[in-house]
């Protein structure tokens, strides 16, 4: 996953429904029309119903937002090659980040406490504070966990994102002297289905025929384009994409020639 998603730049044509469900709800928070989100494409129509519903549930149950300083702004985090986008900025160094789910846990807190993604967004805007922000899908009840940043934190990512890029660097030095993609990505199958549902690129690894498509995001509005089918796209022939095993070895090693 991490390969196609942040080497290659590729995304399932198909994105699980709870994933557009989730970008539907962010638009609406983000201040976009419904009529705006719906003409993304007829996956976005058929979530908007349950995404304005949740977006009801947040705004008229839940705690008031604060005015935010920044919305989705992508800065990039100093101390590691990787840049971070939080839902909101807020002032007095807090960042916000909007989830929603169906599956509550005691362990929450400490789940979201030590998350990469939430300590990457406060590191990324200097904040010392995160609202993890989730909204129940179930019974639309809002719980807002505040998560605090530490030293401790940030160093753990950092050895993470150092680890993960040492590991990167054995698997193109592997690559290149083998040639053999899928040994050096091989799947991770204990990451194939888990807490919030299948991955990402479950049909793309495991179906066949269309469901194995992968599209590139779209130049004008890096959002998703759920539209890339065998038929062609309402955004353009360019942008579809139907890749065989043998090209995406031929892209990876090209990749791969040229440092990435
Ligand atoms: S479905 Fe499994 S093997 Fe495929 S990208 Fe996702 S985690 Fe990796």
């Amino acid at each position: 996953m991490w390969f196609l998603k942040y080497v290659m730049g590729l995304n399932p044509a198909a994105p699980q429904r709870y994933l557009i469900l989730g970008t539907a709800y962010h638009a609406l928070l983000e201040g976009k029309s419904p009529g705006e989100i719906a003409r993304w494409g007829a996956d976005f129509a058929e979530v908007l119903p349950e995404a304005t519903e949740l977006f009801k549930a947040r705004t008229e149950k839940g705690p008031p937002l604060p005015k935010a300083t920044a919305i989705e702004k992508e800065l990039r985090i100093s101390s590691i090659p990787m840049t971070s986008k939080p839902d909101r900025e807020e002032p007095n160094r807090v960042v916000r980040d909007f989830k929603t789910t169906s599956v509550r846990s005691k362990d929450d807190d400490a789940f979201w406490s030590v998350n990469g993604e939430i300590i990457g967004e406060m590191l990324a805007a200097d904040a010392t504070t995160c609202i993890v922000d989730i909204v129940n899908k179930n019974d639309g009840k809002t719980t807002q966990l505040e998560v605090t940043q530490s030293p401790e934190k940030i160093r753990a990512l950092e050895e993470l994102v150092e680890d993960l890029i040492e590991e990167l660097n054995v698997r193109l030095h592997r690559a290149r002297k083998m040639g053999g993609l899928s040994a050096i990505f091989p799947k991770r199958m204990t990451s194939c289905v888990g807490k919030y549902g299948r991955c990402h690129y479950y049909d793309r690894c495991w179906s066949g025929g269309a469901a194995r498509l992968l599209y590139k995001k779209s130049p004008n509005n890096g959002r998703w384009i759920p539209m890339l089918t065998p038929e062609g796209s309402a955004y353009g022939a360019d942008m579809q994409v139907t890749l065989t095993p043998e090209d995406i070895k031929a892209i990876a090693m090209k990749a791969i020639a040229e440092g990435l």
